[in-house]
């Protein structure tokens, strides 16, 4: 064969496959980008683990009218322009291919509107065909994305999505894990129509206990510490769990780099080591903790899901972290009664 370039949908069918593994990277994509436009309130609406309906409503910015065929193309964000912006953003999307990608793997509709808008517009796209001619819509301010019959048209990955319930439980603790991050936004998610979880914007100290209480369990709040640290333009806040409550598994872990949920192991070792002394062999440490740093000093685009994270200066961070957990550790007051969980 000779060579050839790929038609656009394949290339964003290719993309695709990075960014959408599953119902729940869908959700993460929309509700970042909603993070992303300043909404206040995020309503999340699932149907059968995702595979039918996922959609997304806020009352963010919205996208003009003119621009909402070039939010379905690839390479178009409004978030970046140069090398510089990308070194510094502090936007959670940048890299213009989340929606393009799920629009080539469902079937996909854009609702949007601006402040001052006289109406809202919609646009459609579904893997095969597109109707970038926007149509008028009663949507309020805001943006919705409905995605509708995830991987109908790639049965090879259709394959793959697990049960209904294994694909919702994903998206919950997606859901959940997003919600520690930002407390200023109300979060509504749905199951079949059924409501599983409201929580509203949460300012104020003793709400944010709440949410954290409702999301990790009301223990936490109890058996934990909270920090806040800063040195070298480094800032770590959040609650690290005393050394008598541990988990079985890792799963009370909270990890945000500039409000980002990251897994990184520069990070997990420094934590481990903090815990070393302290915690028996085999227990997991419980903790929800913000790492906030210049976004010049950790590189964001390592991964095409952004999971992952490169510092710069990975050894002053690891340090950082180590002897804020260290001394927080440190600080607990011996003999300090508490309960172990599993
Ligand atoms: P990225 O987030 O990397 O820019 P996306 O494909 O996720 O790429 O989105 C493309 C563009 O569409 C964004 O840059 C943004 O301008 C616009 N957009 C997407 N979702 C929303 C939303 N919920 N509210 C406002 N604008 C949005
Ligand atoms: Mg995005």
């Amino acid at each position: 064969m000779r060579i050839h370039l790929l038609p656009t949908q394949l290339v964003n069918q290719i993309a695709a496959g990075e960014v959408v593994e599953r119902p729940s990277s869908v959700v993460k994509e929309l509700v970042e980008n909603s993070f992303d436009a300043g909404a206040r309130q995020i309503h999340i609406d699932i149907e059968q683990g995702g595979a039918r309906l996922i959609k997304i409503r806020d009352d963010g910015s919205g996208i003009d009218k003119d621009d909402l065929p070039l939010a379905l193309s690839r390479h178009a964000t409004s978030k970046i322009s140069t090398l510089d912006d990308l070194e510094h953003v502090a936007s959670m999307g940048f890299r213009g291919e989340a929606l393009p990608s799920i629009s080539s793997v469902a079937r996909l509709t854009l609702i949007s509107r601006t402040e001052g808008a006289d109406c809202a517009w919609q646009v459609r796209a579904d893997g095969t065909e597109s109707n970038f001619d926007p149509q008028p819509d009663p949507h309020p301010k805001g943006t919705t994305v409905d995605v509708r019959d995830l991987f109908y048209n790639t049965p090879a990955r259709r394959k793959f999505l697990k049960s209904e319930k294994t694909e919702f439980d994903h998206i919950e603790t997606l859901i959940k894990r997003m919600a520690l991050s930002r407390f200023d936004i109300g979060f509504r998610l749905t199951h079949n129509q059924k409501e599983i979880l409201n929580l509203k914007p949460a300012l104020a100290p003793a709400e944010q206990e709440k949410r954290i209480a409702s999301i990790c369990g009301s223990a936490f709040i109890d058996q934990c510490v909270k920090i806040d640290f800063a040195s070298s333009g480094l800032e770590l806040t959040g609650w690290v769990g005393l050394p008598t409550y541990s988990r079985s598994q890792p799963d009370m872990q909270f990890f945000y780099v500039n409000g980002r949920l990251i897994k990184d192991k520069l990070v997990a070792h420094a934590i481990k080591q903090a815990y070393q002394d302290v915690l028996y062999h085999g227990r997991q440490p419980v903790f929800v903790l913000y790492l906030t740093l210049d976004p010049a000093l950790v590189d964001v685009n390592a991964h095409p899901a952004k999971l992952e994270v490169r510092f710069r200066e990975g050894r002053l961070v690891h340090d950082f972290l180590f002897s804020a957990l260290h001394r927080s550790l440190a600080e607990v007051r011996p003999g300090q009664q508490q309960n172990t969980v599993t």
